[in-house]
This record gives structure tokens, C-alpha cells and sequence, in this order.
């Protein structure tokens, strides 16, 4: 076990043994299907390169990415095996993305034309894979455009500039089970893989499953189940239930060191706007954490901290480097650790507690967690 390092203004740590056995849950919950670790956006926040080693320790084999900045990244680092990323814009290094071999989505002609033409100046194919649109609305191709994107995308197989190694699509509510759109989107996205299988195409992978449907849908889970947030031991939705009711262990504790301890009288007004005003003599402390951090300033009033082994809710406006707690009789020492989230174990919120008092979602308490916070790596 890494030491815990002294208490400082504040730091992430990352349990990279709870993520090894939140990989190991989701195996086990999607037996037939591999597992891809999303590890988009510096890994929701927890640090893409370590986050990418432990799960890939821990059975995973692909490694997943919005953009492909973020994948060659992770190959430069070192990562090696299949490395998908899904978010190109036009101009984006596509023959980097060839060279280090990644598995590139493509969703519609502009991009098999750029892939194309990067693979036939690397000298060698790229492996693509073909994103339908299933009904998400977002990114993937319409139903009516299939045809012709998969007719090109077979003419360059055959011409040998690229393998089509997956065909795959993305749930809009598979945190919500039973919307009816679940049903559509896996109807949609047999459709769309039988017509492309039937035209020649020969996938390595069929996936369309996220955390959500990784958890909930087997029928969904065909041959990848592409996990992000359950990885990090974050509910998908409170729908779903908690973390804990979903077996998932936080990976993420967010600890902040109490910079200041004072007694006020009664009536004194707190933080920017004083919408906090004391009702008596007490003792405000001094949480030295704020939206410059990546703390929702709109859990102002609401977000809660574990401070003395009590949990309080912030006073006031969150600020950009700052928030109040009023500990009312409680007593507290400069230096004593504030809890903002983590598992929860030891009495403290859970990200997912943020997500209810900032009115978002917990993906996004995790994610925002900014640059200023240090992450340190346990690995128990
Ligand atoms: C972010 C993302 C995922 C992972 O979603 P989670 O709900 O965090 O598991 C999977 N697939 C795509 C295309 C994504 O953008």
C-alpha cells in the first residue's frame, strides 16, 4: 500500500485496486463479451495512463477514447493491444492513426475518404470500424446512408487501404431501463449489422453496450461491452442505484485539509452574496477547494463534506478556490481532513451525492475534477 502523503490543500487518490475489481465485476457480469476501459477525458478524471495499465491488468482487453489526441497518447505511453477512439473532426491525424494502429470509428464518407487517403500514404491498411446510428441522434450513421457507407467502406477493403474490424453504435437511454428506445436501438443495430454482414463485411467486434447496458441488458452485451463510468465505481444513474447497491467499489476520494478555523457571532454574513448568514455565535471552517477545482459552484448551499467525522453541508457560495462549513459547536483544528467524496466507508458523500446537491450527474463531478487537484495513485 502506498503511503498516504501528508495532508495538503487538497488531492485526488485513485484506487487502482478498486478499479482492477470493478474490471473484474463487469467481466464476470458480461462473461461472453470482451471488455473495452473507456478511458476518455483523462479517464473520467482519475488519470488515463494508470487507469489504462490496471484495467488492462485486471482482463481488460481494449482501451477506449473519445479523441484520437487521447489514443496516441496512451500509445505513446506505451499502451499496447487494440485501442479504439471514436471522435474524429476533420484534419485529425489520421495517418498517426494508422501508424500506431488504432481501431478508428468511422461514421460517414468524409471520414473513410481521410482514412483512406492516410492509409494509402502510410504504406499500409487502417483498421476502421463502421458507427451506425441506432438512434441516438449523435454521432454514427443514419440508417438511409448505411448502404452507400458500407458499399465504400467494402471497395476499400478490397482495394487493401482498410479492415473493417467493428461494427457498433451507442444507447441515448440505457440508463433507463425500459425506455423504449432500449428496444429500438438493439432492433435498429441488428438490422444495420446483418445488412452490413450480408454486404461482406466480416467484424472482429459487434458492440453497442455501455456501463448502463453492461449492467443491465445482456442482450445487449454481444461481443464488447464498452465501460467508463461503472469502471470508476460511479452509478451510472440513481435509477440504477447506488455504487454500493451495484457492487462497484468509488475508485476517487476527494480530501481537502482544513485551512482555517474561526469563531463568528451570530448574524454574520458568509461567502460571496451572503446567502449564508449565521443564526448564532459559531465556528465557520475553512474548506480550501472550490469551482477552480472542478467543485460545481451550483452545489452552493447543498454540497455536502465529512469534516470531524460529521458531514456538513458548504455555507454559502462555493467560490473559485474556497467554501465555508459551519461547524456549529463542533471542534476542529487547521490541518484536520475534509472529505468532499469517495466510497463512502468512513461516513463520507459519495460523487454521486454531488451530482444530486450540484442537480447533475455523477459522471461529471468525477470528470471536472481539474488540474490544480494532484491525483495520488494507491494501490493496495
Ligand atoms: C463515454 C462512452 C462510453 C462509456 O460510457 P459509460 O456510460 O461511462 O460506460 C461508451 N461508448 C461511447 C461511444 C462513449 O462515448
Amino acid at each position: 500500500m502506498t503511503q498516504t502523503p501528508p495532508p495538503i490543500r487538497v488531492r485526488a487518490e485513485i484506487d487502482l485496486a478498486a478499479l482492477r475489481a470493478n474490471v473484474r465485476s463487469l467481466r464476470a457480469r458480461a462473461p461472453r463479451a470482451a471488455l473495452m476501459a473507456v478511458v476518455k477525458s483523462d479517464g473520467y478524471g482519475h488519470g488515463a495512463l494508470p487507469c489504462a495499465r490496471a484495467a488492462l491488468e485486471a482482463g481488460a482487453t481494449w482501451i477506449g477514447t473519445a479523441t484520437p489526441q487521447e489514443a496516441l497518447a496512451l500509445r505513446a505511453a506505451g499502451i499496447q493491444g487494440r485501442i479504439m477512439c471514436w471522435l474524429w473532426t476533420p484534419g485529425d491525424p489520421w495517418r498517426e492513426g494508422v501508424e500506431a494502429d488504432l481501431d478508428m470509428s468511422v461514421s460517414a464518407l468524409w471520414a473513410l475518404t481521410e482514412v483512406t487517403a492516410a492509409a494509402r500514404a502510410a504504406g499500409r491498411p487502417a483498421r476502421i470500424q463502421l458507427k451506425a446510428d441506432t438512434g441516438l441522434g449523435r454521432n454514427g450513421c443514419q440508417p438511409a446512408d448505411w448502404p452507400e457507407l458500407v458499399a465504400a467502406a467494402l471497395a476499400a477493403e478490397a482495394e487493401g487501404v482498410v479492415k473493417v474490424t467493428g461494427l457498433w453504435s451507442h444507447f441515448a437511454c440505457a440508463d433507463e431501463p425500459g425506455h423504449p428506445s432500449i428496444a429500438h436501438q438493439l432492433t435498429a443495430f441488428r438490422e444495420m449489422v446483418a445488412y452490413a454482414e450480408k454486404e461482406g463485411v466480416d467484424p472482429e467486434v459487434r458492440h453497442l453496450a455501455n456501463s448502463p447496458a453492461a449492467l443491465t441488458l445482456p442482450e445487449a452485451h454481444f461481443d464488447l461491452v464498452r465501460t467508463g463510468v461503472a469502471m470508476y465505481g460511479v452509478s451510472p444513474s440513481p435509477e440504477l442505484g447506488t455504487s454500493e447497491e451495484l457492487g462497484l467499489r468509488p475508485v476517487m476520494t476527494l480530501a481537502a485539509s482544513v485551512a482555517l478555523v474561526k469563531r463568528v457571532p451570530a448574524g454574520h454574513g458568509v461567502s460571496y452574496g451572503h446567502h449564508y448568514i449565521t443564526e448564532d455565535e459559531t465556528t465557520l471552517a475553512l474548506i480550501p477547494v472550490g469551482y477552480g477545482d472542478g467543485i460545481p459552484r451550483h452545489a452552493s448551499g447543498r454540497g455536502p463534506v465529512l469534516v470531524g467525522g460529521r458531514r456538513y453541508s458548504a455555507a454559502g457560495r462555493i467560490a473559485m478556490d474556497q467554501f465555508i462549513v459551519d461547524l456549529g459547536g463542533q471542534k476542529i483544528d487547521e490541518g484536520a481532513e475534509a472529505l468532499l467524496f469517495g466510497p463512502g466507508t468512513r461516513g463520507e458523500p459519495t460523487a454521486e451525492d454531488w451530482a444530486q446537491a450540484a442537480d447533475t450527474i455523477a459522471y461529471e463531478i468525477v470528470t471536472r475534477i481539474g488540474k490544480r487537484v494532484p491525483r495520488v495513485y494507491l494501490d493496495g
